[in-house]
């Protein structure tokens, strides 16, 4: 286990929400603290925060072979076709209720704004909108985590970053496949960027990501839930792993999203 993770700062944001949700604050003030916790500049707050929600499934960046035999296209069928699909087609469908309170307290939001505003709610409706909006979020950002000509060694400004925060590439890389490989049951891997703007490697289970437990901005995830891997690797989640941090992952998605933080 990675001892430079922020564990005790999750659990410090968890507290924190929950004592605001003892307290009866509102969900708009909770999601307006969570923004203001990320102390990024404020055009990367903009950018980190104006998703439109899709009113259909956009297009995969490359088609759904071109990442054989890492991802297989009968993987990428299931997984984008049917798992992202279900997601988004569910958070539409929940958002579009004329009947819910939550869910018209929504309308036009971003959908960012619509995971900050339904994050550790108790209303049964805002925890599956919660969990919707994550996995939309969550799928779309690791689509372009990918690329058929990624992987391998980083340059750009995260080469850098890494080279501080970790000391060497190879390092940061074992310790990214250990925290995908590890993270227990369904969830995600991520690379993110603190509020001291230092590079972090984060797990987080089922729906949550980067942003919504750990307040960073996330610059590139793996989905380590068994739909990611199953069909292609079975149990051996190490491998699969292995395979999407050597071949695969977008280094130039990654320093574009640090492009973004620095306008
Ligand atoms: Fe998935």
């Amino acid at each position: 286990m990675n001892q430079d993770l922020p564990v005790s700062q999750a659990e410090e944001h968890r507290s924190a929400f929950n004592r605001r949700d003892f307290l009866g604050i509102t969900a708009a003030t909770v999601a307006v603290a969570a923004v203001g916790d990320l102390a990024l500049p404020k055009q990367a707050y903009a950018a980190a925060m104006s998703t439109p929600i899709p009113a259909t499934l956009p297009d995969l960046p490359w088609p759904d072979s071109a990442l054989a035999p890492v991802i297989s296209a009968n993987t990428l069928s299931f997984h984008y076709g049917k798992h992202h699909r279900g997601y988004l087609t569910n958070l539409n469908a929940l958002l579009a209720d004329e009947t819910s309170r939550v869910a018209q307290k929504l309308k036009g939001k971003s959908l960012e704004e619509v995971m900050f505003a339904t994050y550790k709610r108790m209303d049964h409706t805002a925890v599956k909108i919660y969990r919707n909006a994550a996995q939309v979020f969550n799928h779309d950002f690791y689509w372009k985590s990918l690329s058929p000509t990624g992987g391998g060694e980083p340059g750009g400004e995260i080469a850098g970053m890494i080279n501080s925060a970790f000391g060497d590439f190879n390092t940061f890389k074992t310790m990214l496949i250990d925290m995908a490989t590890n993270q227990f049951g369904t969830g995600w891997a991520w690379v993110a960027i603190d509020n001291r703007k230092k590079i972090k490697i984060l797990g987080t289970n089922d729906a949550d990501n980067s942003l919504t437990l750990h307040r960073m901005v996330p610059l590139l995830t793996i989905d380590v839930w068994e739909h990611a891997y199953y069909l292609d690797y079975q149990n051996l989640r190490k491998n699969h792993v292995t395979a999407v941090v050597d071949k695969l992952l977008n280094w130039e998605f990654a320093n574009q999203n640090l492009a973004n933080l620095n306008r």
